[in-house]
């Protein structure tokens, strides 16, 4: 087991579409002893001309050399023209976007750069096998011996004609697949073909290789076996080896852990409050990935600063360590463009399946002291509605494992549905805020007075209420001022009624500024003022409303010559309703204006009258 079937052929004619000429070169030298004979092409438009002319084996798409936003159909379509047969894609691990693209068009096989030198061997030696493998044929006579076979039986098992003619067909199938691939060699006149079965051969260097078998027997007229001619199709080679096999099934539990945060996510999105309860939903569900070191959750806040959230797995105490590296990463984002963080939050999809992918010296270093050695990202993305707006990328979920990864397409694509599942969770909460921004924006606008911002007369009834019923309750004193302006007619006659306008903004904003936090000032009418006061007795009311007319008396409010108030203060009294007060301070306010206005009268003060 493990011993790998090394092939001596190299793939005979190999395209490689890319108009970059160091990269041309470069992998050129890195592929030249697999390679027979090696194309290229500059555009999709040569390619697929040459693919028409020329038995391409290998079609190798550089797609650093390419625009996402306008070449990703006429490479889908060169995907498509090859019909099932190998596909090889570089892809930038910081632009993975592409594999998301190009993978619904049949792409299966990548390498993501800056792609090692060995790995691509790698990749290029399983592709080789793989173009063998696919069209194995053999006939087999009446007793299930090979009477015939193609060179692609030979090269995939690694025999030569000679020893395999002649020989039974079930002594190369490994012991656990014989009696199923038996089982399906039976067959009679009546039913001559033969029911799909997968099975794993034997090589002669003693590994294993998967294949799906199906066939047709052929009788005489008697009814009598003569022949049955086999297909064999390589079934996804990258089964064939113990330890891929193995990666493979944990690709899939993988699968299944992120469909699960899908259809959980699914469930929870709309009772989703906050940033919080989702980021957590989100790597709480998400560590229980195999191999996972460490689930980020990032997101622009209001500033439009990305924040993280994030989650470590195994090992807690490890978290703080992450999280401080993470948020350390963050920081230093700008400026370096190789940075996996700022791909991510630039909008980019990154895969990155080995540490040499990480180019930025920073991030390499914290991955490395955290074990991690696969990075995988999705952007979470808010689609705008407006049509000339650009989407903007508002977050990211990064998952970062312990091994190597091969990421397959349902795989990637889940990944990026939990993305596009986190922007509608935080457009969700971003409408829970607006609208409950909103509802207070509302509210308000149905309180205040539009012109100054003071309370209006709706509110401060029922703020006067509410008051009031606790000043009786607990024998707490209220007060009422009221304010009215002197000669204001007189100073719309001289500067106009909009400058008036602007005199009333300017004493509320003077008024105000002699409040305490309890009290309320309230338009009451056009040029007129209330005060209510709640905890205050008449005489620091008087002081209160004293407090406020010579605020106004001493401040020159722009445009005009001084502007003073008059004031009438009440206290409200006990068993008192408040109408009886509010005319109280009416008088007192009346007084004030005969007296000689800018001025203060309590109506305490003022004696029956
Ligand atoms: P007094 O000192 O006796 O209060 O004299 P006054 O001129 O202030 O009294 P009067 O009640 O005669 O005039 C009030 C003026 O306030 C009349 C009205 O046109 C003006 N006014 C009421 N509401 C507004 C407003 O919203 N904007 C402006 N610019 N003027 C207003
Ligand atoms: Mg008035
Ligand atoms: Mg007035």
């Amino acid at each position: 087991m493990g011993t790998e079937h090394k092939v001596q052929k190299s793939i005979p004619e190999v395209l490689f579409v890319g108009a970059d000429p160091g990269r041309r070169e470069q992998f050129n030298t890195d592929c030249r002893s697999q390679i027979t004979r090696l194309h290229f092409a500059n555009s999709t438009d040569d390619a697929s001309t040459l693919l028409i002319q020329k038995p391409i084996d290998l079609l190798v798409l550089d797609l650093a050399s390419f625009s996402r936003t306008t070449d990703v159909r006429a490479l889908g379509e060169l995907i498509n023209q090859r019909a099932g047969m190998e596909t090889l894609a570089l892809c930038p691990a910081v632009e993975a976007g592409w594999l998301l693209s190009l993978m619904p068009y049949g792409l299966k096989h990548y390498c993501l750069s800056p792609y090692l030198s060995a790995e691509l061997t790698r990749r290029l030696e399983d592709m080789a096998r793989t173009v063998d493998a696919y069209d194995m044929t053999q006939r087999l006579d009446d007793l299930g011996d090979i009477v015939d076979l193609n060179d692609s039986w030979l090269n995939a098992m690694g025999y030569s004609i000679d020893e395999v003619i002649g020989t039974r067909f079930a002594d190369y199938v490994d012991k656990k697949s014989r009696a199923a691939v038996e089982r399906a060699l039976i067959t009679t006149s009546s039913n001559p073909s033969i029911d799909t079965v997968v099975c794993q051969l034997r090589r002669k260097n003693g590994s294993i290789l998967d294949v799906s078998l199906t066939g047709l027997a052929t009788y005489n007229a008697h009814g009598e076996h003569l022949q049955t001619h086999c297909d064999l199709r390589g079934v996804n080679y990258f089964l064939a080896d113990k330890l891929k096999s193995q990666s493979l099934l944990e690709v899939e539990r993988e699968l299944k852990v992120l469909l699960q945060v899908r259809s959980k996510l699914q469930q929870a999105l709309m009772g989703i409050k906050d940033v919080n309860e989702l980021s957590f939903l989100m790597c709480h569900e998400l560590r229980k990935c195999p191999g996972i070191v460490g689930v980020a959750f990032l997101h622009k806040d209001a500033n439009e600063v990305m924040q993280l959230d994030a989650c470590m797995s195994r090992d807690d105490e490890q978290r703080s360590n992450f999280v401080q590296g993470c948020e350390q990463m963050l920081q230093s984002v700008q400026g370096n463009s190789q940075g996996v963080l700022t791909a991510l939050t630039q909008g980019e999809f990154v895969i990155a399946d080995s540490l040499a992918k990480i180019v930025d010296q920073n991030e390499n270093r914290f991955f490395r002291a955290m074990g991690i050695r696969t990075i995988v990202g999705t952007p979470i993305v808010a689609e705008s509605i407006m049509f000339d707006e650009d989407a903007n990328t508002i977050g990211a979920l990064c998952l970062m494992l312990d091994r190597r990864r091969n990421f397959p397409r349902e795989w990637l694509e889940v990944m990026a549905e939990l993305g596009t599942l986190a922007s509608f969770g935080l457009k969700i909460i971003e409408w829970g805020h607006e609208k409950a921004g909103l509802m207070r924006q509302l509210r308000d606008m149905a309180m205040t007075d539009t012109l100054t911002g003071a309370a209006n007369r709706r509110s401060a009834n029922e703020f006067m209420e509410k008051e009031y019923a606790r000043s009786q309750q607990e024998n707490v004193a209220l007060t009422l001022i009221m304010m009215d302006v002197d000669k204001f007619k007189t100073i719309n006659d001289t500067y106009g009624h909009e400058q008036g306008d602007e005199v009333l903004k300017a004493i509320t904003r003077l008024a105000k500024s002699q409040l305490r936090e309890t009290d309320l000032l309230v338009r009451w009418g056009g040029e007129e003022f209330l005060v209510v006061a709640p905890n205050t007795n008449a005489e620091a009311g008087f002081a209160l409303a004293e407090a406020i007319r010579r605020e106004i008396e001493q401040t020159a409010i722009e445009g005009c010559n001084r502007v003073t108030v008059s004031m009438g203060v009440s206290q409200i009294t006990v068993g008192e309703r408040i109408e009886g007060a509010l005319g109280r301070a009416d008088t007192a306010l009346y007084r004030a204006k005969e007296s000689g206005r800018n001025r203060s009268i309590l109506a305490e003060r003022m004696g029956a009258n």
